[in-house]
């Protein structure tokens, strides 16, 4: 069984109970984060406690946490657990007032909800689907606004991955003014005469971490990389199309929407990146 952190103490899995009036629960308010963890250290730490200062700064919620509390919370997770491999999955909500109510609750009265658990996934970095490639179809996306902030109102996503699941496929890449977005959960990229394209920044798609040092490892590899939108057409003729996250790192993409992408294995580009971010991220993980 599990240990978990809930609220500044460490239980077991099933004994860590939250409120029926946390707006998390009755409102998706909250924003989460998951720190991949390799050979029993964190990747990309830094970037995480970033983004989560971030979301919560968007949403206008004070971080209850300190970034020294939390990497030491995440260290003391994954040794409790044994993690050698998977990864640390924070939420923390706008904390359970005592009725429902649309306003936000004052947070000297009601403090945020902060959870932790791990996720062990041994031979993660070896997985079938790295080895094959993902099969991706398009779906339109219906997801809010403000995908630049990390939120827990995944039911969009979920229904995404079920989409892809009855098309007998993997994941799904949101379309939105004939462009693509992104995966359901990762960043989207194809790959045209050895030019990596992805989209740019904006309030349109998640701020990937695995994205951030994907394109700085690509750029110090001298590969050319351009940030532009793209439509399904495009990445249809793509040499290659990958995806990236911190839980699956650099993926490649074989099939969207039943069209078979360059040789239908992954590329040598994303090949080669998914390469260069493991050494590195094993590198420099804390
Ligand atoms: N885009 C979306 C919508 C996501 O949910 C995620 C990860 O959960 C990503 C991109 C990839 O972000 P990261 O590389 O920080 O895991």
């Amino acid at each position: 069984m599990r240990t978990v952190y809930l609220n500044g103490e460490y239980v077991a899995e099933n004994e860590a109970k939250v409120s029926i009036f946390d707006r998390g629960f009755l409102m998706a308010d909250g924003v989460y984060e998951v720190t991949s963890v390799l050979d029993g250290k964190l990747v990309d730490f830094d970037g995480h406690a970033v983004r989560l200062e971030r979301s919560l700064g968007e949403l206008g919620m004070k971080n209850p946490i300190t970034k020294d509390e939390l990497l030491a919370v995440h260290r003391e997770l994954v040794s409790r657990n044994d993690v050698v491999d998977g990864g640390v999955y924070l939420q923390i909500t706008r904390g359970a007032p005592a009725d429902r109510d649309f306003a936000f609750p004052d947070p000297e009265t009601t403090p945020c909800t902060v959870v932790l658990f791990t996720q062990s996934k041994p031979g993660v970095t070896e997985s079938p689907a790295s080895k094959a490639g993902i099969k991706v179809i398009s779906i339109a996306d219906e997801r809010w606004g403000r995908r630049d902030i990390k939120t827990v109102q995944l039911l969009y996503p979920s229904m995404g991955k079920m989409m892809a699941k009855a098309a007998g496929c993997d994941d799904a890449w949101m379309v939105e003014d004939g462009f693509v977005t992104e995966g359901t959960s990762n960043n989207a990229y194809i790959v045209k005469g050895n030019k990596i394209i992805t989209r740019a920044l904006s309030n349109d798609i998640l701020h990937g971490i695995t994205r951030a040092a994907v394109l700085r490892f690509a750029q110090e590899a001298q590969m050319e990389v351009e940030e532009r939108n793209f439509t399904i057409d495009e990445a249809k003729e793509a040499d290659e199309a990958f995806i990236t996250s911190a839980t699956m790192f650099v993926n490649g993409v074989v099939e969207i929407d039943g069209a078979q992408i360059g040789d239908g294995v992954p590329g040598h580009v994303s090949k080669r990146l998914r390469e260069i971010y493991l050494d590195e991220s094993r590198k420099v993980a804390i």
